[in-house]
């Protein structure tokens, strides 16, 4: 898969899949298909009479308390995040995601199996030009201890730190600068993460219906319940920042500035980005190319880890 900063892109062909939410605990369908320049990244609910759009945008963030849900007039689908990073460092532009429930499939945990069926599909060039946002001015959001600073620059860089009081996580760092392949690599198989302690209290509260080692790294008080481990050392902070790289997507534009962010989450990299889009002036339209050259994206090494059900559907 070339990416390609010059132009907007769709994808070649329609996308089946199916899987199970996270949190609803229930199966959904998708179907990707193409769409035309300036649709943007879309989600129809058709298990709703006519199908109502939900558009895959920051403005539209209605619930960040562990996932994010966007949602339109009273429909909403949850858990865009590990698919909008996908869609991001892909470079798609525009895509329908038609979905017969209220939550992306999790599938295994992290962003590796939506890449894969994207990359599988293949992108199509678009005859409309690609845009980007770039920082104009530094600023900062925060909540308590923590925070997302931002300052102007001509790539998308991030800086993620995380602090939890577990001897396996810990205080963890990881500092990323926007490449397709590095992302293919480092970051899109690191699986959301929970606490086993926390567990009977959010399924009490119908949370995480859906939660299983199969989908996400699980802690109890000393170790890692998953038979296979940890993908990566620091596997949970590597998930942040596939989340923070997620929730940006939720700009409908790419984002160019070096993001230092402190113990942050859903609620806060929302907040960032209406601070970003709505303030006049903090953030300047620039010709994508200019940005950042454009790059081979690396196929993914042979999956070693546990492979996802992708249902066809129809
Ligand atoms: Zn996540």
């Amino acid at each position: 898969m070339r990416y390609d900063l010059f132009t907007q892109h769709t994808i070649r062909a329609d996308v089946h899949f199916g899987g199970t939410g996270l949190h609803t605990g229930a199966r959904v369908r998708v179907v990707l298909r193409p769409a035309p320049p300036d649709h943007g990244v879309v989600f129809y609910r058709v298990d709703q009479p006519g199908a109502p759009a939900v558009p895959a945008r920051y403005d539209h963030v209605v619930d960040t308390a562990l996932a994010t849900v966007i949602g339109k007039n009273g429909v909403s689908v949850a858990t865009v995040e590990h698919f909008m990073a996908a869609v991001r460092v892909a470079g798609l532009d525009n895509v329908r995601v038609e979905i017969d429930g209220a939550e992306m499939p999790i599938l295994d945990g992290s962003a590796k199996p939506f890449l894969e069926l994207l990359q599988d599909a293949g992108l199509q060039a678009q005859d409309a030009p690609k845009k980007c946002l770039r920082v104009n001015h530094p600023f900062m959001v925060a909540q308590g201890d923590a925070y997302i600073k931002v300052t102007p620059s001509d790539e998308l860089r991030i800086c993620y730190t995380i602090d939890f009081p577990h001897p396996l996580v810990g205080r963890q760092a990881y500092v990323w600068k926007f490449d397709p392949g590095s992302f293919v690599r480092d970051l899109a198989s690191a699986r959301t993460f929970g606490f086993f302690r926390d567990v009977q209290s959010l399924q009490s509260r119908g949370l995480a219906l859906g939660g299983s080692l199969e989908n996400a790294v699980v802690f109890d008080d000393h170790k890692v319940l998953n038979p296979d481990g940890l993908r990566y050392r620091d596997e949970c902070v590597r998930h942040k920042v596939l989340d923070f790289v997620g929730d940006l997507g939720l700009c409908p534009f790419p984002v160019f500035g070096a993001f230092e962010a402190h113990k942050a989450g859903h609620a806060l990299h929302n907040r960032l980005l209406r601070h970003l889009c709505e303030r006049p002036g903090y953030v300047r339209f620039v010709p994508a190319a200019a940005a950042v050259p454009p790059r081979t994206v690396a196929p993914p090494r042979a999956s070693i880890y546990w492979k996802p059900p992708i249902l066809p559907v129809g």
